[in-house]
């Protein structure tokens, strides 16, 4: 992978362009995703967003996302616009297979591919040109920069700073994770002072729920919640059961695992969920605790240091017991 600043001379001319984030986008896939669309667009590139499956609800009104292309949904389309793309963003992941049913035909696609991601431990090999820092807040401040450092500063318009705010506020927690730097408040500085609306952003991406999800947070905090005060964890299943119940959608749980935090003294938050296709878990912790290695070390994921990802195909009663049995060997690392 060569540095992005190579790349730079060929923003200008016109091109086939595709972008695409990780599976499931959140906020800032999706914000880093139709930034980056709307800055390429007004060199007259040729540009399109590719989404590997759907997404949340809540990002529906960012604005772009009625172009947004769903794979699963439409695959004959998705797969020529991958063949016909002569450059393909790959943003806020670092190896192929978190695009899901697209990993092999953006792994055979013969154009160039530009990494802009944030995650540790990128596939270099996969992509020719890219930045991978793991320092910054989100894929969206690295956008931001991609934009900025190649000179065109002047192109970030409203639609611009409209989307990648949404992947900053919502990837640092609304500014409070470590990663909330001096460059990141500069950022949004620059983004008030063209017009940015924090509020409406706010508002769209948080307060936009249903009733049924509230209820269905209430019920698993009351229900479904096991602290292990020996290791200073807390960790929560929860079952199809529930998911039908409360007619949960992509997006509905997102939050759910930040709460396990908010108990005095717990390190460790653990969330499972039983989705159809795979048992998907989420992973929080403060300190030390490094759950970008716990996670690819036992549930096939990854992540950051305090935030990461994994999955498992085991029942939900399987891998939540493995999840107990691992946790015994960091007993002393989470006093
Ligand atoms: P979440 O728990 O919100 O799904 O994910 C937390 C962080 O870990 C996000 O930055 C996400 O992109 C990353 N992540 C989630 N699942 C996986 C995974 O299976 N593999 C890797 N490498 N990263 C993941
Ligand atoms: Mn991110």
């Amino acid at each position: 992978m060569q540095a992005i600043q190579n790349f730079y001379s060929l923003l200008t001319q016109p091109k086939k362009i595709l972008i695409t984030a990780h599976q499931k986008p959140d906020g800032d896939a999706m914000g880093a995703s139709l930034g980056l669309y709307h800055f390429l667009i007004q060199f007259g590139h040729e540009v399109t967003v590719v989404s590997p499956t759907n997404w949340a609800n809540f990002l529906n009104w960012m604005p772009g996302c009625e172009k947004v292309i769903d794979f699963e949904a439409k695959r004959e389309e998705s797969i020529t616009l991958i063949n016909q793309a002569e450059v393909l963003f790959c943003l806020d992941f670092n190896v192929l297979h978190r695009t899901k049913n697209m990993e092999p035909y953006l792994k055979k696609a013969d154009c160039i591919k530009v990494l802009i991601d944030h995650h540790q431990q990128p596939e270099e090999e996969a992509f020719t040109y890219g930045i991978s820092d793991t320092s910054k807040s989100s894929t969206c401040e690295l956008v931001y920069d991609f934009i900025v450092n190649a000179g065109h500063a002047d192109k970030i318009n409203i639609n611009v700073a409209t989307c990648l705010y949404t992947g900053i506020m919502t990837d640092t927690g609304s500014f409070r994770f470590p990663s909330t730097t001096a460059s990141v408040h500069r950022v949004v500085a620059h983004f008030k002072e063209i017009g940015l609306n924090h509020t409406t952003i706010h508002e769209n991406i948080y307060d936009n729920f249903s009733e049924s999800r509230l209820r269905f947070i209430g019920q698993a905090l009351l229900n479904r919640l096991d602290v292990m005060y020996e290791y200073n964890t807390a960790m929560m299943a929860i079952s199809k059961y529930d998911l039908i119940k409360y007619e949960i959608k992509t997006g509905d749980t997102e939050s759910l695992v930040n709460y396990l935090l908010t108990i005095q003294g717990i390190k460790l938050g653990a969330l499972v969920i039983d989705r159809d296709e795979e048992r998907k878990w989420s992973f929080r912790s403060k300190g030390n605790f490094d759950v970008n290695t716990f996670a690819r070390n036992y549930f096939e994921g990854g992540g950051h240091r305090n935030a990461a990802g994994g999955r498992s195909s085991d029942s939900l009663d399987q891998t939540v017991k493995k999840f107990k049995q691992v946790l015994q060997k960091y007993e002393q690392e989470l006093q």
